[in-house]
């Protein structure tokens, strides 16, 4: 079950995953590069997921609908061409079966697919890090992140971007004794100077040096409340603070 980066725009990747009886194209931001895939593997993609409406997500989805008169997955009508609403549980497509998560935080409405122990989660986890909080609260995106920390250690991470250099920088600085974030960055960089994804990543690893799935550990509660000393040591609320610091951080 092969699962092809496309990367897209600066640090987009959009995904394919062949299987096979199709091929599912996940998030498809722009067309181009899909369209340029397609023809050099003569393959047809055979759906699209999305996980959440953001343009750098969807901008392709009509173009491809109308080169391809595919179906369109996703939460609701915020998906351009949706043909499919889906919500959290099982989902047939291609005699395959997905699970869908909601994972609500970065947008109110974001999914997350999990297939075969690959996680497509968008702009929910990123490695060493998570997305903004566009709509949701602070504590609905802790407990997304968590629901996704609870899938198996080995399930693959595909998230939506190549933030990870720059998420590792924030970790370092606030989870400074945690020897893995080293190790990361170090990887990271090697990959990144030859040009390749830094993904995907695992829940294991994200679970032992992502600082927004380690809130109950001692380091990151110091941290956060030298941040902000009104933290507390509740996680959601220490999650609430390293998301803001990591906002301004650069
Ligand atoms: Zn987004």
């Amino acid at each position: 079950m092969p699962i092809h980066f496309i990367p897209a725009f600066t640090d987009n990747y959009i995904y394919i995953a062949e299987t096979p009886k199709g091929a599912w194209i996940i998030d498809p931001g722009c067309a181009d590069p899909v369209f340029a895939w397609c023809a050099e593997h003569q393959r047809c993609p055979s759906a699209i997921l999305c996980t959440h409406h953001h343009a750098d997500h969807t901008g392709g989805v009509e173009a491809l609908v109308q080169r391809f008169r595919i179906p369109v997955y996703g939460a609701n009508q915020r998906i351009p061409q949706l043909t499919h609403a889906v919500r959290a549980g099982l989902l047939a497509l291609d005699e395959e079966s997905l699970t869908v998560l909601a994972v609500p935080g970065h947008t109110r409405d974001h999914l997350a697919y999990v297939w075969k122990g690959a996680l497509f989660c968008g702009d929910t986890l990123f490695a060493a890090g998570c997305g903004r909080l566009f709509e949701g609260t602070a504590a609905q995106m802790f407990h997304s992140l968590q629901q996704l920390a609870r899938l198996p250690g080995d399930t693959a991470v595909y998230c939506a971007h190549e933030y990870t250099l720059s998420n590792l920088r924030f970790a370092a600085q606030v989870d400074p004794e945690n020897p893995i974030i080293a190790q990361r960055q170090e990887m990271a960089t090697a990959q990144r100077a030859r040009n390749a994804p830094t993904l995907p990543s695992s829940v294991t690893l994200e679970c032992a040096s992502n600082p927004f799935l380690r809130c109950h550990e001692p380091a990151l509660i110091r941290s956060a409340n030298t941040f902000d000393p009104d933290t507390g040591d509740d996680p959601v609320r220490v999650f609430s603070t390293l998301r803001r610091w990591k906002d301004h951080f650069s």
